[in-house]
């Protein structure tokens, strides 16, 4: 049986506690795109952690973790993020990465950053982990899968070639240092030697896994609205964050996944540029922002402050809709408890007319917020544990939300830790 955990908005929905919670009840847990761009805050017995490439899986013993092809692999940062949290007192944990997993390069982190450099202002707002021209070239054709590192002679044929490519452009468009071929392939044995006991065929794994009736746990990063097909292209990060990717990325038949557990947050936050309908500014952001999360919105992997808005329903549904969610779990709602009224966007006024439907980016741009108003709980909610405890204007907040999005809430997140959570409709 193969659940997904995904996110229905931005990303930072609280996907990595969710799925440190779900693992403890999975035999695997795969990650399968993205790379060590954006990060999971996960707060368990361990401690607090930020994982930015290790699946969430790695607090537990029971489990296996594996990194599978769809990723954008970082080998010097896998290892840097085993490391850090084996010398927290986490147990080693067992990894498995895929041997069709592509290397990101050196170079692709150069790339992002000399892009940016060039775009100046007009940047996407990358967070320079060498993403973009990772996937870039994985779809051009001159990426590097983890199994060339074990064939020496092709390697080293390959990496000269495409490095001469890549200096063309380093010469010409950004006038840089010139890429040395045998640096490139001197870091990739070493790359080899930290990879290679973690090397495997994981989707024949995978595949032996299911027969043997494992439960295995998709685990998405970002969300939706990130998508390169779906999201608020070209503010978008460049691998499926959509849980159908998961069969791809994994490497297991489309049918096997049962369940889309997609992580909705009970307001709105971005990190980086693009369109945000239900954004909020000044004091009144400054107060979500220090209030939300766990310490506050900040980024993750770069630390950057969060942009944030009130709910956004029409962009939730449409989230939780691609996604293709099967249940919906609602996450940071502790933070609201300050509120006296709680604004939700129900509607996109564009050009004098009102959608509910999520449009594509250039209507997007125009489009404004058509807010409906909820009455504040003003209380505390973290620590309450069945859903008839919660006070009833917070209830009522959340089973608005639930009939916005046309999909069940099943579970309702009250604090960072793994077991803060309420079970509804279950
Ligand atoms: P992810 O990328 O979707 O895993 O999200 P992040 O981990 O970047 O952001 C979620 C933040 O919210 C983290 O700091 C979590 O510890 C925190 N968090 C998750 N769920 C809750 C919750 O229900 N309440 C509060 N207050 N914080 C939460």
């Amino acid at each position: 049986m193969v659940r997904a955990v995904v996110g229905a908005n931005w990303g930072d929905e609280g996907k990595g506690k969710i799925t440190d919670m779900l693992a403890e009840d999975s035999d695997i847990i795969v990650r399968f795109q993205g790379g060590s761009n954006a990060g999971h805050t996960i707060v368990n017995d361990y401690g607090k952690f930020a994982l930015h490439i290790l699946p969430s899986g790695v607090f537990y013993n029971h489990t296996t973790s594996i990194i599978g092809n769809g990723v954008a692999l970082n080998i010097p940062y896998l290892f840097k993020e085993i490391e850090d949290i084996v010398s927290k007192g986490v147990p080693r944990p067992k990894i498995l990465v895929s041997d069709r997993a592509q290397i990101l390069m050196p170079y692709h982190i150069l790339f992002d950053k000399y892009e940016e450099e060039r775009l100046g202002g007009r940047s996407f707002g990358s967070t320079k982990s060498g993403i973009a021209p990772f996937y870039s070239d994985k779809y051009a054709k001159i990426g590097f899968q983890v199994s060339e590192l074990f064939d020496e002679e092709g390697l080293k044929e390959k990496v000269y070639r495409i490095v001469e490519t890549k200096n063309v452009l380093v010469e010409h468009l950004y006038h840089k240092e010139l890429i040395d071929p045998e640096e490139i392939y001197k870091t990739l044995m070493e790359y080899k030697e930290m990879v290679a006991p973690y090397v495997c065929d994981t989707a024949a794994y995978l595949h032996d896994a299911l027969k043997n009736g494992k439960k295995v746990l998709l685990e998405g990063q970002l969300g939706s609205l990130k998508d390169p097909d779906f999201g608020i292209y070209p503010m978008v990060t460049s691998s499926s964050t959509l849980a159908a990717y998961g069969a791809i990325g994994a490497g297991i038949a489309p049918y096997e996944i049962k369940d889309i557990i997609t992580v909705v947050k009970a307001y709105s936050s971005a990190v980086g540029a693009g369109e945000f309908v239900s954004e909020i500014f000044g004091e009144e952001a400054d107060e979500l922002r220090r209030r939300g999360g766990d310490g506050g919105e900040y980024g993750a992997t770069t630390g950057r402050p969060r942009r944030m808005g009130w709910f956004d329903a029409v962009a939730s549904r449409y989230g939780c809709r691609v996604q293709g969610a099967t249940e919906a779990v609602l996450t940071v709602l502790d933070v609201l408890g300050y509120l006296d009224t709680l604004p939700v966007c129900v509607g996109y006024e564009i050009d004098g007319k009102v959608t509910k439907d999520f449009p594509t980016t250039h209507e997007l741009k125009k489009a404004k917020p058509v807010y409906e108003y909820l009455p504040g709980w003003k209380t505390d909610i973290r620590g309450i544990k069945n859903y008839e405890d919660l006070p009833e204007n917070c209830r009522k907040y959340i089973e608005f939300i639930e009939k916005e999005l046309e999909v069940p809430i099943t579970m309702v997140s009250n604090g960072p830790g793994r077991h803060d959570i309420i079970y509804k409709n279950k």
